[in-house]
């Protein structure tokens, strides 16, 4: 932790990075780390390079800056967040590759461990919780606490899955203690919900199957799905969830079109299947609880491939 703060001292021109398709975490990770280093080293210049946020996210400080193209510029220092491989930088791929130095701070069991410092945590609850044990909580100003418990909130569902540790709940508090408006962050980030959205969640669950006796729940949303409402692959947010809580259920997975003969997949998994060795086993990744895979083919096939590995492990 030492070594990384001193590399933040030393370099002039730092770039933060994090994943494609960025989420609250991604997003509050990234954020979270401009305004620790902004706030206490003077003369840095810090961009955060993401592609395109939600509005929802824009009032956090530094959200406005935000880089959505790619550059050619060598930094000092580049700093990746919340993302588990080098691939998943996506368009920004070459500024972390390019940079002078590199640093990755993850918290996904399948990271493949990457730059000069790598520190990766698989059971903290967010790259959030990771990212504020580097930062000294007496330096940590309101706008950057807002960004550190944005990320919690929503990679903890709020403060409910099972990840969320005394160490999360520690540092939550420390956080509030700052003065931050945590109903306000809570509702318009995490449980706002877009007139679109809720057509297409009715849609999804309305669809949903249920396979290997009311253990596994399914199901699918296509091209039509999003014309049909207006809706767009952010509209997707939350079905997962609302597939998990379902009475009996181990493992929800959720399928949406991402291309013509391509279906991205979410996995969550209630309290035994290990959602993340499924995920990487098909070229994604994640979490134990909760993971994510792009598949080539129709939906009914790739399903059939993750059910089977379900059924292994059930
Ligand atoms: P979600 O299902 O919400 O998109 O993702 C759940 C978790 O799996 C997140 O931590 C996310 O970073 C990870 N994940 C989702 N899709 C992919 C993917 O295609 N590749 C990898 N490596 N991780 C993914
Ligand atoms: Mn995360």
């Amino acid at each position: 932790m030492k070594k990384l703060l001193e590399m933040i001292e030393r370099c002039d021109t730092i770039s933060i990075v994090g994943h494609i398709k960025p989420d609250g975490d991604c997003i509050g990770s990234s954020l979270g780390m401009y305004n620790y280093i902004m706030d206490n080293y003077s003369g840095k210049r810090v961009d955060v390079y993401l592609e395109p946020i939600m509005e929802k996210f824009k009032f956090l400080k530094g959200a406005m800056d935000i880089i959505n193209e790619p550059s050619e510029l060598i930094y000092d220092l580049s700093i990746s967040v919340d993302c588990s491989d080098t691939d998943r930088h996506g368009e920004f791929a070459n500024i972390f590759k390019n940079a002078k130095n590199t640093i990755c701070i993850d918290h996904h069991r399948s990271n493949l461990g990457f730059g000069d410092l790598y520190y990766c945590d698989p059971d903290a609850s967010s790259a959030c919780e990771v990212v504020s044990r580097f930062f000294d909580m007496e330096k940590i100003s309101k706008p950057c606490a807002e960004c550190l418990y944005m990320g919690i909130i929503h990679d903890t569902g709020v403060l409910k899955y099972s990840a969320t540790s005394d160490e999360t709940m520690f540092i939550v508090g420390k956080l509030i203690a700052k003065g931050i408006d945590t109903q306000f962050i809570i509702d318009e980030t995490f449980y706002r919900v877009r007139y679109t959205q809720n057509r297409l969640t009715g849609k999804a669950l309305m669809d949903s199957k249920l396979y290997m006796d009311g253990k596994v729940i399914a199901s699918c949303i296509r091209d039509e799905d999003f014309e049909m409402f207006g809706s767009s692959k952010d509209d997707t947010d939350g079905i997962i969830d609302k597939l998990r809580v379902t009475e009996g259920i181990e493992v929800a997975i959720l399928g949406y079109q991402n291309g013509e003969n391509s279906f991205k997949f979410s996995l969550r998994s209630v309290s035994k299947v290990d959602v993340s060795v499924i995920a990487v086993e098909l070229g994604g990744g994640g979490h134990i609880r909760a993971s994510g895979v792009s598949i080539e083919g129709n939906y009914e096939e790739s399903l059939d491939k993750i059910l089977k590995m379900v059924e292994e492990q059930l």
